[in-house]
């Protein structure tokens, strides 16, 4: 499951900057997830539970920040709202070549005490 992989490593930057804070809590973690990124939510959500435990971020909120995905179809000559990875242009119907938007993941805030 790539999402503990990834909680993993939001749990050791939240950790280390918690650390360098002097802080002994985590509240909460902001992270930006874009919609193109293939991250299942309620996955992430369910392994950030498990991985928290009898860490400094037990009991502590995630709260995820969604990006919509976007695209430049070269057909359009605009960028267009993809909804799914390697979407097509909702308007014209031709593969979108370049994602521009919605890949992300990102540590927005961590919030300590
Ligand atoms: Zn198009």
């Amino acid at each position: 499951m790539h999402e503990m992989t990834i909680v993993s490593g939001v749990l050791k930057i939240a950790e280390d900057q918690a650390r360098a804070a002097e802080a002994t809590v985590i509240n909460s973690i902001e992270l930006e997830v874009g919609q193109l990124a293939g991250i299942e939510l309620d996955s992430l959500h369910f392994c950030f539970g498990v991985a928290c435990k009898n860490t400094m971020a037990a009991g502590a909120e995630l709260v995820v920040h969604s990006i919509a995905g976007k695209g430049y179809c070269s057909e359009c000559a605009k960028e267009v709202l993809v909804g799914i990875q390697m979407g097509v242009c909702p308007e014209c119907e031709k593969a979108i070549l370049e994602i521009s938007q919605g890949r992300e993941l990102r540590v927005l805030r961590i919030n300590v005490d």
